[in-house]
């Protein structure tokens, strides 16, 4: 029987302090777990300082040892993206270069794998390490995302993860630029569980990812996942239209039949009116927002549905 192959898959970005204590660790773990075949995949996401000279000199020694070198710097969901469809194998897992994930959880993933889930995640258990706007940031992240969007997102958890080959497969179908790789793998379903663990701090080096950037990522799931801030407009102009509709006939109810008691002047009534006609303009942007929402859901063109096997049909579930 041919051993099951599990890649190990990190992207990189100007790590050359964390990669050979990256490696080293990786290495102490996998030495336990002899039923399986592993390979580690770098994927070098434009690195300026030494990372790809360290990494090439690693896969020489060592057959296990891959790397996918990006021409420029992507971002990490690219970077992973790149990985993943160079990648054929039992299952994946994904894991950050400073070692804030650290390879001692490896093989309780595999374990829940084993056991039968298609996706094993984690989840942070405490955020205490990170700075206070982080935190706070992400919560608003998850509140938001999950109040606007169809489906759940759990707060806390990483990137760090073991794929079943079904859930990779089902990754590859993703054609959409602006992603976010954890959103995907949650939209996606299959079968799922979580293993909590603390993160410690970054080994070595800055992490690469600005409060800019993050927002940018923020932006991008909520807009991926969500219609809603399209909608907005439109919501707005009907909101706008009955308040004000309604406090207009107020007003002309008082002046015809009420004798004016409340005194409403000529101007007051120029005043709602116009009030009135920028919520109609705002109800029509709605209107086109709506077409723009099913633009964009047909541009992106993610996958109408996803398959986890079929019985008594021939071929697998991409080719049905
Ligand atoms: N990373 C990347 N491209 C980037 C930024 C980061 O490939 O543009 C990699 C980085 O090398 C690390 C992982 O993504 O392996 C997580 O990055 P970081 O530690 O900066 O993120 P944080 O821990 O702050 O979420
Ligand atoms: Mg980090």
């Amino acid at each position: 029987m041919t051993r099951q192959q599990v890649a190990i898959l990190i992207p990189i970005y100007n790590e050359s302090g964390n990669i050979v204590a990256l490696v080293q660790a990786i290495e102490r773990v996998i030495a336990d777990l002899t039923r399986y075949d592993f390979q580690l995949l770098f994927v070098d996401d434009g690195s300026r300082d030494d990372s790809v000279a360290q990494l090439e000199v690693l896969a020489a020694a060592d057959p296990r040892i891959g790397l996918i070198e990006l021409s420029r710097n992507f971002g990490k969901e690219l970077a992973l993206t790149a990985g993943i469809h160079a990648l054929e194998c039992d299952a994946v897992i994904i894991m950050d270069a400073d070692l804030q994930h650290p390879p001692a959880y490896i093989p309780e993933m595999i374990r829940k794998w084993e056991q039968g889930y298609e996706i094993v995640a984690t989840k942070r258990t405490k955020m205490d390490r990170q700075p206070l706007l982080r935190r706070l940031g992400s919560n608003l992240f998850y509140w938001l995302l999950n109040s606007i969007s169809e489906f759940k997102m759990e707060p806390g958890t990483t990137d760090f993860r073991l794929l079943d080959r079904i859930v990779v497969d089902a990754l590859k179908q993703f054609t959409e630029n602006n992603r976010m790789v954890r959103g995907l793998i949650d939209w996606m379903g299959y079968k799922k569980t979580f293993i909590d663990f603390e993160a410690p701090k970054r080994h070595s080096g800055k992490p690469g990812y600005s409060y800019s950037r993050l927002l940018q990522l923020a932006l991008n799931s909520f807009m991926a996942f969500s219609l809603v801030p399209l909608k907005l407009a439109g919501y707005l102009g009907v909101f706008v239209i009955t308040a004000f509709g309604l406090l207009l006939m107020f007003m002309l109810c008082d002046r015809f039949w009420l004798g004016g008691r409340f005194g409403f002047t000529p101007i007051a009534f120029v005043i709602v009116t116009n009030v009135i006609m920028n919520g109609v303009v705002l109800a029509c942007i709605g209107l086109v927002a709506i077409y723009i929402g099913h633009i964009h859901t047909e541009v992106i063109d993610r996958p109408l549905y996803l398959v986890r096997k079929t019985v008594g049909l021939k071929g697998r579930s991409r080719n049905l």
